[in-house]
Parts: structure tokens; C-alpha cells; sequence
């Protein structure tokens, strides 16, 4: 067992993680986002992704994820520097001495000896990923208001279609300008060398030495090379943990075709986002039917085989006013499925800052506030919930409550809220919507920005 009876992080990190070495983080070895359609890799989702070689695949498929600079890092983790583009740790660590950052979650996952081995590897050693997230590629039929054209085709075609959103001053990293090309090197149909390379390495070694296999998107079940990846599932026995990220609004086919192949993988899970309901998820989560996506939920939920089930809530300002009548779905769901069926998680978006629940006024805020903390009252104590998610749901209020100023990085309220009516003006004209209409409890505020 990673972790001994009791200990707690802190303990663990004196026993397994200072005796290496300061900065030691197992991630560099063991974990890896990679994003095949684009060629980029990172270790977890704090560094910067960086480019794979595409020669170096072509020779050695492992590459994928042991790239000259995860070398470099590791080597430098090795003898206890510190590597620049995990400064989101160091900066945890340097408020304290005792400070846990993330580098000890990621590492407490893995086994001791698996620790040692990374540990005293030769930094130039090729390593095999235990966890590792894939993308295949940006195709997916919907176009969320907080995605972009790097992370979905459909948003592509709005940006070809209509050009680049004009007029946003806090979008610093153009999101909403360009049809991110570079996220998407080869067309469809055409052979892309680092699928050919994930494929050689799946069939070598990654299929024994993974624990868990992430895949998202785009739209995974889009996706010939889900369906490639599925087929190896159906036809072997393995207890690697099977998640996938679905918007679960594809043709009723494909979705019966993944609930049919869930039943021949032992560790199935499956994770989708929504955070709001009926018109209101439709207008934010653009593409979706929300009848079809409730439906497609009931069908998993009665049908697949599925491990677990997990909702991810995108908490962002138009989703506040009414979370409280899709929590109160998630808790029917609940009932009848069970408590795990769905878990639910309330992240906080903060990026892109102008659509975050910072934007709102004072006043809407604390409405919304009040109603989450409605919820909570009434149904804290449901058998259903997990403690998890009511941590969730208080952190979320106690957020709504104090954090007043935007995220470091981003712009001031006023240029936020400008933004935010910069972009929906031009999002209801692109995409046939009527803002107004859809919240009217943010008519009067937005038509006074
Ligand atoms: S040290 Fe922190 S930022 Fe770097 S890979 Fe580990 S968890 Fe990620």
C-alpha cells in the first residue's frame, strides 16, 4: 500500500518523498495528458503542454511521453532542483514549509518500490505511463460557451463560418479569434503519426503497465480510434480502469454502441459535464438537446455497465441562478441509481474569466447564494449525498460569499463585464440565441452593462 495505516500527507512525504529528494514529483514518470490530435504532452495539468517530436515517435513510440524535457525535469527532479513549469507546486510550498502541493497526490497513487524504481532510473531511461489521459482528436458536435475551437470542431466552424469574436479585452490568450490550426495537425482521414505511435506502444507495453486510461476530447465517441480502442477492449481481460469523457449527446447509435461495449470492460466509468437545465444548458452547452442528453443519461445509468458514473458541473455565472433544480435532478438520479449514480464534482471555472461567477453583480450573487445554501439546508443530510460533494456545495457558497476580486491574471469586474456582453451578443447572433430570453433574472443587469 502506497500510504501506511493513518498516515497522514505530511507523514508520507517525510517517509517516501524527502528521503529522494525536494522536488521529487512522480508524475514525470508515471503520468501524462497527451493530446494526439495536436502532438503536445504534459505531466499533469499545471505545466505547459510542449511539443513531441514527430520524428522521435516515428522511431521510438515511446516518446509520446519521454520527451527530452520530461528527461530533463526528471533529472532535475532527480538531484532535488526544482523544474520552472511546476511552479504551481512550488508556489504551494513556498507559503510553508508544511504545505502539500499537488506533487504529493500525484505521487501517493503509485507504489513504493514503482517510487524507487522512477528514483534512481537513469534520467535518459525511456519509462511506461501507469495514468496517462489521451485525446485523439477535437472533433465534438457541440460548442459550449467556455470551450474553444482547440477543444472542439463545431467551435471551429463558428470561427471560419463568422470570423474571430471581436471586441474582447481579457481574452489575453485570443481563445475566441483564430481556429487554433495547430490543435489539429491532420485531417480526417489522413494518417496521423502520433496515433499510429499511441497504437504501437498501446500494443507493446501500455496495455500491461497502464492502471488507468483517460480519454477525452472533442467528442471521444466521434472518434474512429475510440471504437479501435474499444474493440481491443472487448476482446481482452484486463483490469485497467476504463474512463472516458462523454458529452453524451451523440446519435442515439453511438450511445447504445458504448453502453453494449461497456459490458465487456471489467472497470468502466464514465464521466460527463452539465450544470444546468432544460433551455438554459442548451444555450450554454451549445449542441446539446437537453431531452436527448437526459435521456442518454437514463439509458447509461439503467443499461451500461458502468463502475461509476460522474457528473462534472462547469460552475460558471449563467448556470448560478438555477443550479439548484439540476442538483435537485442529480439527487432523483440518485435515488433510483444509487448514491454513486451520479457523484458529482462543482468545479469553478475560472478561465475564460468574463463568463466566471465573479462577473455578477453583488446583489445576483448573493441570490444565488442563498438558494444553493437553500439546497444544502434541506438536503444535507440525504443519504444520497456524498461528504464530497457537500464539501463541494459549501466550498461553492463560502466562494460566491468571499471571493470578491478576480482571479490573478484576470482583468477587473467592469472589463469582465464588458466582455461578458461582448461575447453573448455575438454568441446569440452566431449561434441563433437570445440571451434576455433564456435568463431573464440577468435581463435587467446585462441590458444595463
Ligand atoms: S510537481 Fe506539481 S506541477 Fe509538477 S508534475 Fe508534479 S504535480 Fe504537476
Amino acid at each position: 500500500m502506497p500510504r501506511l495505516n493513518n498516515e497522514t500527507d505530511l507523514e508520507y512525504k517525510h517517509r517516501v518523498i524527502d528521503i529522494k529528494s525536494e522536488s521529487f514529483c512522480a508524475a514525470k514518470w508515471y503520468n501524462a495528458t497527451i493530446w494526439l490530435g495536436s502532438g503536445m504532452t504534459t505531466s499533469c495539468h499545471h505545466p505547459l503542454p510542449h511539443k513531441v517530436s514527430v520524428e522521435e515517435v516515428a522511431a521510438n513510440p515511446k516518446a509520446l511521453h519521454n520527451t527530452p524535457k520530461k528527461k530533463a525535469e526528471r533529472a532535475q527532479m532527480q538531484t532535488g532542483e526544482r523544474p520552472a513549469g511546476c511552479e504551481y507546486c512550488w508556489k504551494i510550498e513556498d507559503i510553508g514549509r508544511d504545505n502539500i502541493s499537488d506533487r504529493v497526490y500525484k505521487t501517493v497513487i503509485y507504489e513504493d518500490k514503482d517510487l524507487d524504481y522512477a528514483y534512481n532510473l537513469a534520467a535518459d531511461k525511456d519509462v511506461d505511463l501507469q495514468t496517462l489521459e489521451i485525446a485523439f482528436d477535437r472533433t465534438c458536435n457541440f460548442a459550449c460557451s467556455y470551450c474553444n475551437p482547440a477543444f472542439s470542431s463545431t467551435w471551429v466552424n463558428d470561427i471560419n463560418r463568422n470570423g474571430a469574436y471581436t471586441g474582447l479585452v481579457s481574452d489575453g490568450r485570443n481563445h475566441f479569434t483564430h481556429a487554433h490550426d495547430s490543435s489539429q495537425l491532420y485531417r480526417f482521414g489522413e494518417t496521423n503519426p502520433y496515433v499510429e505511435a499511441f497504437f504501437k506502444w498501446w500494443e507493446s507495453d501500455l496495455h500491461r503497465s497502464l492502471k488507468e486510461l483517460r480519454l477525452t476530447g472533442g467528442e471521444p465517441l466521434m472518434s474512429g480510434d475510440t471504437w479501435k480502442l474499444l474493440d481491443w477492449f472487448q476482446t481482452h481481460d484486463t483490469d485497467m480502469r476504463f474512463a472516458m469523457n462523454s458529452n453524451l449527446g451523440a446519435k442515439d447509435d453511438l450511445i447504445d454502441r458504448m453502453v453494449d461495449a461497456s459490458h465487456r470492460i471489467k472497470h468502466f466509468h464514465l464521466y460527463t459535464s452539465n450544470e444546468a437545465t432544460g433551455l438554459q444548458a442548451e444555450y450554454i452547452r451549445d449542441g446539446m438537446i437537453w431531452d436527448d442528453w437526459a435521456n442518454n443519461v437514463e439509458k447509461v445509468l439503467a443499461n451500461g455497465n458502468v463502475e461509476g458514473f460522474h457528473m462534472m458541473c462547469t460552475i460558471n455565472a449563467l448556470c448560478l441562478s438555477k443550479l439548484h433544480v439540476f442538483l435537485d435532478i442529480l439527487l432523483q438520479w440518485k435515488q433510483e441509481y444509487g448514491a454513486d449514480y451520479p457523484t458529482f464534482t462543482l468545479n469553478i471555472l475560472r478561465f475564460p474569466s468574463f463568463q466566471s461567477p465573479l462577473v455578477l453583480p453583488d446583489e445576483l450573487r448573493t441570490q444565488f447564494r442563498y438558494r444553493i445554501q437553500a439546497w444544502l439546508d434541506a438536503n444535507g443530510s440525504n443519504e444520497f449525498l456524498h461528504q464530497m460533494e457537500r464539501n463541494q456545495l459549501q466550498r461553492l457558497i463560502d466562494y460566491l460569499d468571499i471571493v470578491k476580486t478576480p482571479h490573478m491574471g484576470a482583468a477587473e469586474q467592469s472589463v469582465l463585464q464588458q466582455d461578458f456582453r461582448q461575447f453573448y451578443t455575438q454568441y446569440d447572433q452566431r449561434r441563433g440565441k437570445n440571451f434576455t430570453k433564456t435568463f431573464p433574472e440577468l435581463a435587467e443587469w446585462y441590458n444595463s452593462i
